[in-house]
């Protein structure tokens, strides 16, 4: 079998990726408009997730290299704001463009980095590209208000303003997409922008970042610095950094709240999943097998709006078998290969802890319907895959229902009535994305009023809203008050000014002072 993909495809000119001290090449740091080598003395491996083989090295930025990209922000906002709204306009209407011409080859590195197949990669940079698309619309998305004569000869009219520098902490899973929700929006209002990619993704941003500069952004305007932890700290705790976007787990995005919040910063964090597809007796059975799989299983089950979880309600329960069936017709391989439905987990480590959570689940009390754990994937046999698996008689107390997975795992509870399933997806502690699948007009509105979950598909697998619409995951998936992308992007990245001013005519001067509060 040819493995194009073990090295850097050819045709990506990469000039963030070279050769330093080892034979993996580098990812560059973006500071100041220059793709430069990190001076860090800690690197971080980046491994191709279906062999394992190291294809890059990811730089653990050192202080001063980071305090020098919030300097280039910072430096950059003044004229960067300043700009016509109009000129703001044309770089994203360049850029757009440029992400269109180089999709395919954007889709190439996110395979070989995060291990999804090439047509999901495309589909990574599609979802981002659509958002850069949006923000091409800010002539209109930062429209203030007016409001003449509020007294006598006096107006009131607000601004939308930008923030200042602003920066994103993203993660693994999308790393296209999930960058694009962050830092077109913020830059497109007028801030500049500090991102951190994943650690153990960071091709698709630089490429994303060489894009953007062709198209005309300014330097400074878009930094990128490159590390874990200190880097996370490091951004919450920079006084000069006004907002922070986090999408990633629970775990980091609790923290990077609580600690940048305290800090100042308005934060929004994106966060863990453990999304609910309903089926109903009456739905549409092939497509709704159909969904539910494609949905569950897609991706490695590695989305934040993966229908993990579903719940049979009454007579529908008797389609398990057939749901198994075509899950275990599924083809899993290396992203690269022709005809793969879904690729491999991102490391060794997640494998291990997904094996190990369907082996507690079993413990519990499930029953293991199809189990994908031993699967062995020729020719990328050191690659971290596991199969379609599927646990029955699942319980909301079972470790396996509680925790978030984040690998191709079904799980399946049992209701009897709507009112039961509606009430075991209102005690799960996470509202990021559910689903029912009915062919009820009156059953899919009551779900979709009583339910406590921020996105809900009806007889749409993953509901994730379309730009102009706002990313609304709620409780448990979500810190902040407003969400990605939208009109609740723009508000989250601009603050407003209300100008109230008065005109008098020249007879109306005010001959002694005021000093009672105006009525
Ligand atoms: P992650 O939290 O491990 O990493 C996300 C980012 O935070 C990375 O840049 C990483 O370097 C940093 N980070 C990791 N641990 C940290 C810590 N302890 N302290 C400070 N920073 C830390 O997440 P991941 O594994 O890359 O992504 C998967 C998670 O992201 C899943 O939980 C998934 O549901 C979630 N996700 C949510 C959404 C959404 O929109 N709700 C979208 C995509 C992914």
């Amino acid at each position: 079998i040819s493995v194009p993909l073990l090295q850097i495809p050819a045709t990506v000119k990469s000039p963030w990726l070279s050769s330093a001290f080892s034979s993996a090449p580098t990812t560059k740091l973006f500071i100041d408009g220059k793709f430069i080598e990190s001076k860090a003395t800690e690197w971080i491996d980046i491994h191709n997730p279906a062999t394992n083989e190291v294809v890059g090295r990811v730089p653990k930025t050192t202080s001063s290299e980071m305090e020098a990209a919030v300097n280039s922000c910072k430096k950059a906002f003044w004229n960067w704001s300043e700009m016509s709204v109009l000129s703001r306009q044309q770089v994203f209407l360049r850029y757009q463009q440029l992400i269109k011409d180089n999709l395919k080859e954007i889709a190439k590195l996110v395979t070989l980095e995060q291990g999804k197949t090439l047509a999901d990669a495309e589909g990574d940079v599609f979802r981002g590209l659509q958002v850069v698309e949006h923000a091409c619309s800010v002539t209109s998305l930062m429209l203030g208000e007016t409001l003449p004569s509020v007294t006598k000869d006096m107006d009131t009219y607000t601004y939308r303003l930008p923030l200042g520098v602003c920066a994103g902490i993203a993660p693994f899973n999308f790393p296209a997409m999930i960058p694009l929700w962050m830092f077109p929006m913020a830059m497109v209002c007028g801030n500049t922008f500090l991102m951190k990619p994943s650690e153990r993704v960071p091709g698709a941003l630089m490429f994303l970042a060489r894009l953007f500069q062709d198209a005309g952004a300014p330097d400074g305007t878009l930094n990128i610095i490159h590390g874990q932890h200190e880097a996370v700290d490091f951004i919450c705790d920079h006084p000069d950094i006004k907002a922070i976007s986090f999408v990633g787990s629970n775990q980091a995005g609790e923290y990077i709240y609580e600690r940048g919040s305290r800090n100042g910063k308005r934060v929004q964090a994106n966060m863990g999943a453990k999304n609910h597809g309903v089926v109903m007796p009456d739905a549409n059975k092939e497509n709704t097998l159909n969904q539910l799989v494609g949905a569950a299983f897609g991706a490695a089950g590695q989305r934040c709006m993966a229908l993990s979880t579903a719940v049979l309600v009454g007579e529908a329960q008797k389609w398990l078998p057939e749901l198994v069936e075509r899950a275990k017709n599924l083809r899993v391989n290396s992203g690269d290969q022709p005809g793969a439905d879904l690729g491999p987990l991102i490391t060794p480590q997640a494998k291990e802890r997904v094996c190990n959570l369907v082996e507690k689940g079993v413990k519990e009390g499930a029953t293991l319907l199809l189990d994908g754990r031993n699967i062995r994937v020729k020719g990328f046999e050191n690659g971290n895959f596991v199969g379609p698996t599927i646990l029955g008689k699942v319980k909301p107390s079972m470790t396996c229902y509680k925790e978030e997975i984040f690998g191709p795992v079904l799980v399946v509870l049992e209701a009897d009535t709507l009112e039961e399933a509606i009430e075991i997806v209102n005690r799960n502690p996470y509202g990021n994305g559910t689903a029912i699948f009915t062919a009820n007009g009156a059953t899919a509105r009551k779900y979709s009023h009583l339910v406590d979950v921020g996105q809900v598909g009806v007889n749409v697998p993953i509901p994730v809203p379309l730009p102009m619409f706002s990313f609304t995951g709620s409780r448990g998936s979500f810190r902040g008050d407003t969400n990605f992308y939208g009109k609740q992007g723009v508000q989250f990245y601009t603050q407003i000014k209300t100008i109230i001013s008065q005109w008098k005519e020249e007879d109306a001067t005010v001959t002694k002072p005021a000093v009672v509060m105006p009525t």
